[in-house]
């Protein structure tokens, strides 16, 4: 039985980022690029004015000085005549450079009567003025390959005119739910069967995730229905099964697995809930990872370890999400003998997080993933834990929310 890290480490490899598609940058949020973006033009594109005041030349705005206003340079008038001698030009922010002029001097800084200006005070060169280029120059990588596409990246293209970016494929992700006691929404409920769950609640983690899900019809308890239906399933760039892989005589999965071509890699992790997760390959380097049927097995075991298997393989640089330290409200028991991971819900107390475990913690308890904040590791060979006891979690929300404001100043 793998532990959770040695599953992790088997199943990452197996997941390489796809080839690239381009995307209008609109359509990019949240996707990773794919290649370095170079900068078309300098940034800023001309020399202009950060301020509205008047364009000058320094040597001539002595404390006291008089000048008379020449002219006048307003954002998206072109290219102003050159500063006249002995003169300021009018100049307006976001408007281009005079020829002739060194610096703005903001109008706060001048009294003004008709076409006279009196300087306040000196002015330095180069003040209030963007130069051309001095954020980005032409050819200079822009953006590297692997980030985010956020709503600044996309700003930022947008400014150097660049309409489409190469990023990395949104794998397609095939959910396949598999037992006989399984029926589809809008469907009536006989004696002994149930709503097909875990194929939802599995197509919103794995669009939560970035990926693009495609679920396919229920699977009877048959390794010849499941293998059709995995035959059809390799065709995408992930397989998820859920259900049918425990030991019992109903369970198909395993065979299914072999006689489809998936070379099994592990069976087993020693995790709970989840023990019965199973990974391997199949044809063509595709992954497939067998997902325990119990709902809230299956919801865990997809964030812990095929959560940040999808991650890397959107070409995500950092694919999992950031361990953050709680301390318990509580006391809890929990069995000893295999790692478990419990879910709960955060609050900020004054050292930090504070999280208060579900009182649901079973496997099929579909309510112990309702409004979850977080998952909480808690160790094997340890029962009993304190309240304050430290322990190691992970957010599972990309935003859990605080009821005050951040900021007061
Ligand atoms: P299995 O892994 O097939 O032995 O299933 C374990 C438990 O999870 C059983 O109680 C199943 O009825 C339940 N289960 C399996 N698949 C699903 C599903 N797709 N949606 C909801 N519950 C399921
Ligand atoms: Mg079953």
């Amino acid at each position: 039985m793998k532990s959770i890290g040695e599953a992790l480490r088997s199943m990452l490899p197996a997941f390489e980022p796809l080839g690239s598609e381009s995307l209008a940058v609109d359509s990019a949020l949240d996707r990773h690029l794919a290649e370095d973006v170079p900068a078309r033009v300098d940034a800023p594109p001309f020399d202009n004015s950060a301020m509205d005041g008047y364009a000058v030349r320094t040597g001539q705005t002595t404390e006291g000085a008089k000048s008379k206003v020449v002219g006048e340079s307003r954002a998206g008038g072109g290219t102003p005549a050159p500063l006249a001698e002995d003169a300021v030009m009018r100049i307006f922010t976001g408007a281009v450079m005079p020829e002739g002029a060194d610096a703005v001097v903001i109008q706060e800084d001048v009294d003004r009567d008709g076409e006279q200006i009196w300087f306040r005070k000196g002015a330095s060169p180069r003040a209030n003025i963007r130069f051309r280029g001095s954020d980005s120059k032409a050819g200079e990588t822009l953006l590297g390959q692997g980030l985010r596409v956020g709503p600044g990246e996309i700003g930022l293209l947008v400014s150097q005119g660049i309409a489409t970016v190469d990023v990395f494929r949104q794998p397609s992700v095939a959910i396949m739910t598999t037992g006989d006691e399984l029926r589809e929404l809008g469907e009536a409920l006989d004696e002994g069967t149930i709503y097909n769950s875990n194929a939802h609640a599995l197509a919103a983690q794995v669009r939560a995730a970035g990926c693009r899900p495609v679920v396919f019809p229920i699977v009877g308890d048959s390794e010849h229905e499941l293998r059709g239906s995995l035959a059809r399933a390799l065709r995408h760039d992930v397989v998820l099964t859920s259900g049918g892989v425990s030991v019992g005589e109903h369970d198909h999965v395993r065979d299914a697995f072999e006689s489809s071509g998936v070379k099994a890699d592990f069976w087993k992790v020693a995790v709970k809930p989840g023990k019965p997760l199973s990974f391997g390959v199949g044809p063509g380097g595709r992954p497939v990872v067998g997902l325990p049927g119990n709902p809230i097995s299956s919801m865990v075991t997809f964030e812990a370890f095929v959560r940040p298997c999808l991650r890397k393989m959107l070409g995500d640089p950092r694919p999992f999400r950031p361990p953050q330290s709680v301390r318990l409200t509580h006391p809890h028991r929990h069995s000893p003998r295999r790692p478990e991971l419990a879910r709960g819900k955060l609050t900020h107390g004054p050292d930090g997080w504070e999280l208060t475990l579900h009182r649901l913690q079973g496997s099929g308890s579909l309510p112990s993933m309702v409004d979850v904040d977080a998952l909480v590791l808690l160790p094997a060979g340890e029962a009993e834990f304190e309240p304050g006891r430290r322990l190691q979690a992970i957010l599972l929300r990309d935003e859990t929310g605080h009821i005050h404001p951040p900021f007061e100043a």
